[in-house]
């Protein structure tokens, strides 16, 4: 298989999964970690390697190493495997999921932003989801009539810090995620509950157009529920591992535990709590982007550009929320082509750079 961003979190999990079922590895793309590249392409012997610039291909120890996105999307071209596992991080995922389906592949999609950005121009039958919500959802769909699919959200890293402490948050608490190891952009998109508005949005691309709801479940151990017209509700559970939505993405079924198995009488602390937009202020967008889904591409770059500002420490942890809901607010009009979810991204961000600090501004 292709796993572009083996050296992240996914992409890790994902060779693990490689190594646990013997599954061969044709290329390997990866962005500056060139020290863990350089262990993975000499445990798992690729024929292809790509980095993200001309600096790191000094530092890997590989015949020929390609860089930059052409090159990353030449490296899809010229693999044999019908499989590729998008794991990069971002709007740089798009090109290379474009890429993949393009040229036939099967896709096991984490980058949940190429959905969220231009899921009306990506043909979903040949995607296998890379997100625990929505492989529980095509875990539990069953031939019955649905009336609501339910994603579950733990909360993120700010759910129990006081509201009025949440404007000044420092990165170093919000890195710190209650349950999941994961990469630093979605950590934080979990704390300001961007990543949920994603995951509805990758949620309705993937699944077509049912009543798609979000709730709070702090475990982690609920990932998704399916409500059916006969009144039913069924829930997937399983430990937060990410290898389980890995295998299955990747080998199409599994018949033996990946990831630890759950003790249904650990399970008495579970509640459902409603998702609230005091706390999270870009949940008050979540009706108008489902009526229009196709500005995912809005939030999705307002929000990549104001956590670039966070993460510099230059704007405080409130002012993301705020330059998405101005960002919204101001780009209202929906991408008619994949061309102009393109041009409609570099506008955006562009845009939010120099809104975001004036958000900071306001609130100094
Ligand atoms: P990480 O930040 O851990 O990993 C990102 C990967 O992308 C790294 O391999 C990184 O390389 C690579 N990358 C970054 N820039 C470039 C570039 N210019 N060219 C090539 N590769 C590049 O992120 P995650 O693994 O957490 O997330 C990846 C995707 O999966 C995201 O879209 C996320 O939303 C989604 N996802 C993640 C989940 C998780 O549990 N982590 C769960 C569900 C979805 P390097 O590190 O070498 O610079």
């Amino acid at each position: 298989m292709i796993v572009l961003g083996s050296t992240g979190s996914i992409g890790t999990a994902a060779l693990d999964v490689a190594r646990r079922f013997s599954l061969e590895v044709e290329t390997l793309v990866a962005g500056t970690n060139a020290d863990l590249l350089n262990r993975q392409i000499e445990e798992f012997c690729p024929k292809r390697v790509v980095v993200a610039d001309r600096d790191t291909a000094q530092k890997v120890r590989f015949a020929k190493v390609g860089y930059g996105q052409e090159a990353i999307l030449s490296a899809i071209e010229e693999s044999q495997s019908p499989l590729a596992i998008n794991a990069i991080v971002g709007f740089l995922g798009l090109k290379p999921t474009l890429k993949a389906l393009e040229c036939g592949k099967t896709l096991a999609l984490a980058n949940k932003e190429s959905l969220v950005c231009a899921g009306r121009y990506i043909d979903a039958s040949a995607i296998r989801p890379i997100d625990s919500e929505h492989f529980g959802l095509k875990y539990l769909i069953a031939d019955r009539a649905i009336r609501r699919l339910i994603v579950t959200a733990s909360g993120g890293a700010l759910r129990d810090t006081p509201i009025e402490e949440i404007e000044r948050s420092p990165i170093e608490s919000v890195l710190k995620h209650p349950n999941w190891n994961m990469g630093a952009k979605i950590t934080i998109d979990s704390a300001t509950m961007v990543n949920k508005l994603f995951e509805i949005l990758e949620a309705r691309w993937l699944f077509g157009g049912y009543k798609i709801d979000a709730v709070i479940e702090k475990s982690s151990t609920i990932h998704a529920m399916i409500e059916f017209e006969d009144g039913c509700i069924t829930a997937q559970a399983s430990s937060a591992d990410m290898r389980l939505a890995i295998a299955y993405a990747v080998l199409g079924d599994l018949s033996e535990p990946i990831a630890g198995r759950i003790e249904p009488c650990s399970l008495e602390a579970i509640r459902f709590l409603p998702i609230d937009e005091r706390r999270y202020p870009v949940w008050s967008i979540k009706g108008q982007l489902q009526n229009t889904p196709e500005l995912g591409v809005v939030v999705n770059a307002a929000n990549e550009a104001a956590l670039g500002l966070y993460r510099d420490r230059k704007i405080p942890f409130g002012a993301i929320a705020r330059t998405v809901l101005a960002a919204f607010e101001r780009f209202s009009v929906p991408p008619a082509s994949i061309d102009e979810v393109f041009a409609i991204h570099n506008d955006v961000e562009r845009w939010a750079a120099k809104s975001a600090l004036h958000c900071k501004a306001q609130s100094s």
